[in-house]
């Protein structure tokens, strides 16, 4: 005890106090009220899926939807999962939450198939303690038979890091799942570490080019070269390519010059609850 006492001397400092604030105490509370609450909230059934629209530059028609997750909490209102995601992969609360995503994701995108669009797609964000839980394979096997969505119809979003931490253990789970048929895409591409040459060695179909890029396409000489360049790698490696938060014509105009096949952004429509999202099928050809 007395080392870890000097220990903890030397790194912070004889005169370096720690202040609570009641602004501090107030967060950490949130944070105490937050976990608490996650635990309960698969029970009470509050959270629900959002669909944001990708929209195939080609032919100008959504082509299918990310489900992003949202929590309707009793008190706090809408809760994003930028203040939630975290805290459910520290708990372990990801795994039921994640899996419930999945089934929710993968039947709703079935009933809209079977309403006259059969050729809707969706993806599903995938964290890394799910993508590392043993039974993946199968239990997404599973929510397919159970759905009857075909697999092709399933894509998994999966970051840089979450395939990094492990590559050779990756490149098995990665193998298990192109078997299954499903398509795989590397979401927020160019953020994480990721070396190109595993690209080559990870079956993936699409990348993703992150928001952060498509920001300041219009603005920034090194975003646009790397937006570009992200493009021409896909194409020459024989994968899609999609642009993640497209707000302006001018960021679109840049995207389509390349040869970007799809984008997903505020321009067409932001994330929307399930009937909403419907009504933009009803739309059909949406975009020119
Ligand atoms: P992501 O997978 O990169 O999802 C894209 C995020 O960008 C979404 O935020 C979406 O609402 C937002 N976005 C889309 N278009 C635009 C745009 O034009 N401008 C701007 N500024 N933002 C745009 P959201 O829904 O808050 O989700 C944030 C992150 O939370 C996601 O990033 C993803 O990493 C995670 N997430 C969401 N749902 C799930 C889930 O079901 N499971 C897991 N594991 N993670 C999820
Ligand atoms: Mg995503
Ligand atoms: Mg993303
Ligand atoms: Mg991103």
């Amino acid at each position: 005890h007395a080392d870890i006492a000097m220990y903890r001397g030397k790194q912070t400092g004889r005169n370096n106090f720690q202040f609570y604030t009641p602004a501090m105490n107030e967060q950490a509370l949130e944070r105490l009220r937050i976990e608490g609450d996650l635990r309960n909230a698969l029970d009470h059934g509050e959270f629900l899926l959002h669909y944001q629209p990708k929209v195939d530059l080609a032919s100008g028609r959504v082509i299918g939807s990310e489900a992003l997750i949202r929590w309707q909490h009793p008190q706090l209102g809408m809760v994003s999962p930028a203040r939630f995601i975290g805290l459910a992969e520290e708990t372990g609360l990801i795994l039921p939450i994640g899996a419930w995503v999945l089934r929710a994701a993968c039947t709703q995108c079935r009933q809209w198939q079977l309403g006259g669009y059969a050729d809707i797609s969706v993806s599903v964000n995938l964290s890394v303690g799910q993508f590392l839980q043993k039974d993946l394979v199968s239990s997404i096997a599973d929510v397919l038979e159970d759905t009857g969505l075909p697999p092709e119809s399933l894509e998994l979003e999966l970051t840089e890091s979450l395939m990094m931490t492990d590559v050779e253990h990756a490149i098995g789970i990665l193998a298990g799942l192109k078997k299954l048929g499903v398509r795989l895409s590397i979401d927020d591409f160019g953020t994480g570490y990721s070396s190109l040459a595993y690209l080559k060695r990870f079956p993936i179909d699409v990348l993703k080019i992150d928001r952060s890029f498509v920001r300041d396409i219009t603005i920034d000489a090194d975003d646009a070269a790397i937006t570009a360049s992200i493009i021409s790698l896909a194409r020459h490696l024989k994968l899609r390519v999609i642009a993640e938060g497209v707000e302006t014509d001018e960021q679109l105009d840049y995207l389509r010059h390349y040869g970007c096949d799809e984008i997903q952004g505020y321009l067409f429509s932001p994330p929307v609850p399930a009937d909403k999202f419907e009504q933009i099928l009803r739309q059909d050809r949406v975009m020119t």
